[in-house]
């Protein structure tokens, strides 16, 4: 496994692996690597040649207030498992690296950004599509890989890659969940033993509206949301918001139904975690 943390250097040698004719595939992380990032890598192997993990703490994507400071790192214990999964590179740059002093450039989805995690994080999504816009430059993929768990993030990045005409095949792996259905996260690490318990609300209460959908065919969407919302409140969650939307479009319906996705995030303490269930 060969590691870069020169823009140029990674961008040789996957120039010089597509030369070589082989199918390169990228799986952009931001580090402290889980089961999640995992299923991602192991997806790519499935579809490509060699594959290139990104771990990249990307600053334009956190806002003001946000906890790029303390986000998690493991550096070599990330090594360690991309080296277990037989990766063959890991692009892994300084952010002066990735940002000239005076870049002034920014990619913007002007649609499906615009609500959601968009309007809770503003910035957050140029500064997404700018770093992955870059990371494609830099790693040159036939394929990437991102997880179901950043719902409209997957939805933004298909959107960018179709709107700008990157020969990329976009490909969305299912969310990988702990035993108890939490949705694996980095930010997991920084809940107490308390604040675990109540995020288990999360799932559980998607888990529950999908069944509930599933059983009724078709569900007011305004009550399931009010629903969701107090079963997050009853274990001591903030809402931060919750929608059903259609799973393209990401628009809101009226209807929850096979083919709309429930979005949630919420607050549990300080950590904002985020999840999703497809109806
Ligand atoms: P992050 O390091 O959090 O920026 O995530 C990097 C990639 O891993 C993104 O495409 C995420 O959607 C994906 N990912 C994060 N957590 C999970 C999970 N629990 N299951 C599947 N994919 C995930």
């Amino acid at each position: 496994m060969v590691v870069f943390r020169s823009a140029l250097e990674m961008q040789q040698w996957a120039l010089e692996q597509r030369q070589a004719g082989r199918r390169l595939g990228v799986v952009p992380t931001m580090g402290y690597l889980h089961e999640g990032h995992l299923s991602l890598v192991r997806a790519a192997k499935e579809l490509c040649d060699s594959v290139v993990v990104t771990i990249f703490v990307n600053p334009t994507q956190f806002g003001v207030g946000e906890d790029l400071e303390r986000y998690p790192r493991s550096e070599e214990r990330d090594l360690e498992l991309c080296r277990g999964l037989e990766v063959a590179a890991v692009f892994m740059p300084p952010v002066d690296e990735v940002y000239a002093g005076d870049a002034s450039t920014v990619v913007r989805e002007g649609v499906l950004s615009q609500e959601f995690c968009g309007a809770r994080r503003p910035g957050h999504f140029d500064g997404v599509c700018t770093v992955v816009a870059k990371l494609f430059n830099i790693t040159q993929p036939h394929v990437a890989v991102f997880g179901q768990k950043d719902y409209q993030q997957a939805a933004v990045i298909r959107r960018m890659v179709r709107d700008l005409n990157f020969p990329i095949e976009v490909v969305v792996a299912p969310i990988v969940r702990e035993a108890d259905g939490l949705a694996m996260s980095s930010r997991n690490t920084y809940l107490s033993a308390t604040e675990r318990k109540q995020a288990l609300g999360v799932s559980r209460a998607l888990k529950a509206a999908a069944e509930q959908v599933a059983g009724a065919g078709r569900v007011v969407a305004e009550g399931l949301k009010s629903q969701i919302a107090g079963e997050l409140t009853a274990c001591g969650l903030q809402v931060d918001y919750v929608e059903v939307v259609d799973r393209d479009t990401l628009e809101r319906v009226e209807m929850a139904q096979s083919g709309c996705v429930v979005l949630v995030a919420v607050f549990c303490g300080q950590t904002r975690l985020i999840d999703n269930w497809v109806m």
